[in-house]
């Protein structure tokens, strides 16, 4: 058995949390009331006060600012938290993700059921 080491350290915490948060989009409703999208772009602008990590909070604050959420529906939503993960990794110097694999990474998962990307 792998052992594993704790507390999370910057990459292991990225990882949760982007499965979360590209999850969390893959589910959001299709037609959100007022309410629903008020709701998420609160959730979006409290999560990038308390995300901890703050030099990475700090660069998301400003990232939710040059590309505001868009919470018209799931759609929507999914592929604009796929941009901004996109901004994430370039920053980063990490490889850009294909948006249009979105729905097959994170909702209905690829045929063969691995997501070896
Ligand atoms: P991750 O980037 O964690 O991605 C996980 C999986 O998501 C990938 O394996 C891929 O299957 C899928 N994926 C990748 N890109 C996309 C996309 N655009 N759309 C949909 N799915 C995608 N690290 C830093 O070093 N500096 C920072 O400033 C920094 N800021 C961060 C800010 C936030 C809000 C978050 C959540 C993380 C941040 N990180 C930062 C961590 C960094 O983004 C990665 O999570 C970490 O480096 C681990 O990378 P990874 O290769 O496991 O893949």
């Amino acid at each position: 058995e792998k052992r594993k080491e704790c507390p999370l350290d910057k990459d292991e915490l990225g990882r949760s949390t982007w499965n979360f948060l590209h999850t969390m989009a893959a589910y959001y409703p299709e037609k959100p009331s007022e309410q629903d999208q008020n709701d998420m772009k609160n959730f979006l602008r409290i999560f990038s006060k308390f995300y901890p990590c703050s030099y990475c909070a700090e660069d998301f604050k400003r990232d939710l600012e040059v590309l505001p959420p868009v919470t018209e529906n799931r759609h929507a939503l999914s592929q604009w938290l796929c941009q901004i993960h996109n901004i994430v990794n370039e920053k980063v110097g990490k490889p850009i993700f294909d948006c249009s694999k979105v729905d097959e990474r994170w909702l209905t998962g690829p045929k063969n059921g691995y997501c070896d990307y």
